[in-house]
């Protein structure tokens, strides 16, 4: 089958090289000229494990190609996924301008019959609308199908989620869609759940928000903990044996960050208030994490005169490990809390740095080791679960550091031995 992927991001890129990883013909759209230019040349304009190598098999096989001749593209193809951004709108909506402008070029250029599929997360609703707008401008007498395939991808573990997905979700409002989207999904051997076109774009919805309600929930509990005397980490593992409750999304931290769980969960709220619906539970969970993620900064204000001409490490830039992306870090709303108190910030991130780099006019230095950016430090801040800085021994803090004072923001350390290595620790809930 030959398919077209508009937008090479995070899921469009991900799902155009597994595509052609099970066999299918794949070209991918873009209009950031750029990015399609370094993707023909075989690398990757994001970082995810096992990207590079599903991208040169895609291309040597001659399976995958990247173009932003769009017009050719959609001309031809069985079926479009469209997987281009929506990004939130400052009153909170999710911004439907991308998923537009590409219904409207499918429209005045797709050339035979063609299933379009909305991979983006979109509010429910979005695919009737893509439909209705595709048919009404229509350039050719040809036969438009619309089927919502939310995708579930977590960034960091992108292709596997991809490839090994727990269910795949279409949303589909007649049988011949169906009939193609589970023939196209069949080479990967996985569950489907064929739902409504709604009930798919709400499920989309559904889960990152019960998810980011559960992120929410621990650390609310968390600093509940503080403030009793107890640890949210073994409540966590008392917790983690119900398997009502599950053993996943209990840990504690800073708070979620990245490009879904912040714009999802305000617009499935604001959606619900679209129809005069006030979602208590979502809403809750959002006012959480606004204050979660300031939280090691005012743990570490209340202990600290000042900031200014303090040499501050900052252990992690991106999101999460596993990724380089920098949309909603706590340590992107962080960083100018500390430079604008006139610290003297070190930042390390294996994989961020250049991302940062680009996007922020931080005045800061960036090293390419733990142990450089803690190498004077007089208090560190660990923003991001990175191996490099989970490994590294307590007694490293100590012997680095001018004063060993650390504020975790993932909980990567054991108290007791942080404490036997005589650095000063602050941790999330314990
Ligand atoms: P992204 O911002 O990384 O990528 C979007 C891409 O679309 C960009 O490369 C942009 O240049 C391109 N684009 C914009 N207009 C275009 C057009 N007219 N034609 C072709 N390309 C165009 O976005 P993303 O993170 O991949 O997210 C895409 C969608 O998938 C969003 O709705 C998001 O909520 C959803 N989603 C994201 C994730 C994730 O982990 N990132 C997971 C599941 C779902």
């Amino acid at each position: 089958m030959q398919l077209t992927i508009a937008g090479t991001g995070y899921v469009g890129l991900v799902a155009g090289v597994c595509f052609a990883h099970v066999g299918h013909d794949v070209t991918c759209v873009d209009i950031d000229e750029k990015k399609i230019e370094l993707l023909n040349s075989g690398v990757s304009p994001i970082y995810e494990t096992d990207l590079s190598e599903y991208l040169r098999e895609g291309l040597e096989r001659g399976l995958l190609r990247f173009t932003t001749n769009y017009q050719e593209a959609y001309r031809k193809s069985d079926a479009i996924f469209i997987g281009v951004g929506t990004p939130e709108l400052p009153d909170g909506s999710a911004n439907l301008s991308y998923v537009a402008s590409v219904a409207r070029q499918i429209a005045e250029h797709v050339e035979h019959d063609c299933l379009v599929v909305v991979k983006s997360t979109v509010p429910v609703g979005t695919n009737d609308k893509v439909e209705q707008f595709i048919k009404d401008s229509l350039v050719h007498q040809v036969q438009i199908q619309v089927a919502s395939n939310p995708e579930f991808l977590a960034q960091g573990t992108a292709v596997h989620d991809m490839m090994h997905a727990q269910r795949i979700v279409i949303g589909v409002e007649d049988k011949g869609a169906e009939a193609k989207l589970r023939e196209l999904y069949a080479p990967f051997n996985l569950p489907i759940v064929a739902v409504s076109r709604r009930s798919a774009e709400m499920t989309k919805y559904a889960a990152n928000d019960f998810l980011a309600l559960k992120i929410s929930y621990m650390n609310d509990l968390a600093n509940l903990c503080e403030l009793v005397g107890a640890n949210i980490e073994d409540v966590a593992l008392g917790m983690s044996y119900d398997e009502r409750i599950g053993s996943r999304f209990l840990k504690a931290g800073i708070g979620y960050g990245g490009s879904c769980f912040p714009k999802d969960t305000k617009a499935l709220q604001y959606l619900a208030t679209q129809y005069g619906y006030n979602l208590r539970t979502v809403r809750a969970a959002v006012d959480v994490n606004n204050e979660q993620r300031y939280k090691l900064y005012r743990k570490a204000c209340n202990r600290m005169i000042t900031f200014n001409g303090i040499k501050v490490a900052v252990l992690g830039l991106a999101f999460k490990s596993g990724t380089d992306d920098l949309r909603e870090s706590p340590a992107i709303y962080n960083i100018p809390l500390l430079l604008d108190q006139g610290a003297l910030v070190k930042a390390f991130d294996p994989v961020a740095e250049e991302n940062c780099r680009r996007q922020y006019q931080f005045s800061m230095e960036y090293v390419a080791t733990v142990e450089e950016a803690l190498d004077g430090a007089q208090v560190c801040f660990i923003f991001t679960d990175w191996p490099e800085i989970r490994s590294l021994q307590p007694s490293r803090f100590k012997a680095l550091m001018r004063t060993p004072l650390v504020y975790d923001g993932r909980n990567l350390f054991n108290t007791r031995a942080m404490l036997e290595a005589g650095v000063e620790y602050y941790s999330i809930g314990r």
